[in-house]
């Protein structure tokens, strides 16, 4: 015959199947039994509710913001990634079309300059030998001045219009 344990709560004598199993406790059983635990977590429950409520709402709260807030994340750094890869690939073909832009631009440039100097070297040359001659009165504002040839187009550089420097100034701009 098995031996009764008082229960610490309701002070029935039970079966020891009617207690939990406790390893800590000397004889392996609670000192409640079965039911008295049972009515105790009720109790405790039924006490703690809105505290238990409030607390698994904050954890399922945390943890669903969580995936959000690691969602989001994940999101910004792909867009991040996305447009750096974007805009690496424009200022690639930015800088390709800059290159050749400038380049262009440059050999322009050389191009005025070079027709420029040519045009400006046959007119010297021209006065130089007599066929063109340097007038010591602006055609333009007849004033006595020492006057240059504005030449329209480079290439007729003898095709010349006489003025002095402050007219050359004011249609050049110069
Ligand atoms: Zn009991
Ligand atoms: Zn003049």
């Amino acid at each position: 015959m098995e031996t009764l344990k008082k229960c610490s709560s309701c002070k029935d004598k039970k079966l020891p199947t009617e207690f939990h199993a406790c390893k800590t406790a000397k004889d392996g059983l609670y000192t409640r039994c079965k039911a008295c635990t049972k009515i105790q977590a009720a109790d405790y429950y039924q006490a703690n509710k809105t505290k238990l409520n409030e607390q698994n709402k904050w954890r399922r709260y945390m943890s669903k913001d969580n995936i959000a807030r690691r969602k989001a994340r994940k999101e910004v750094k792909a867009f991040y990634e996305q447009s750096k890869e974007a805009n690496k690939k424009y200022y690639e073909q930015k800088k390709e079309a800059r290159k050749i832009a400038n380049k262009k631009h440059y050999e322009k440039r050389c191009l005025i300059k070079s027709k420029k100097s040519v045009a400006f070297h046959a007119v010297n040359h021209a006065v130089k030998s007599g066929s063109l001659i340097r007038p010591t009165v602006c055609p333009v504002c007849s004033a006595e001045a020492f006057n240059v040839a504005y030449q329209k187009d480079y290439t007729k550089p003898l095709e010349v219009k006489w003025m002095c420097i402050e007219c050359y100034k004011s249609i050049c701009g110069k």
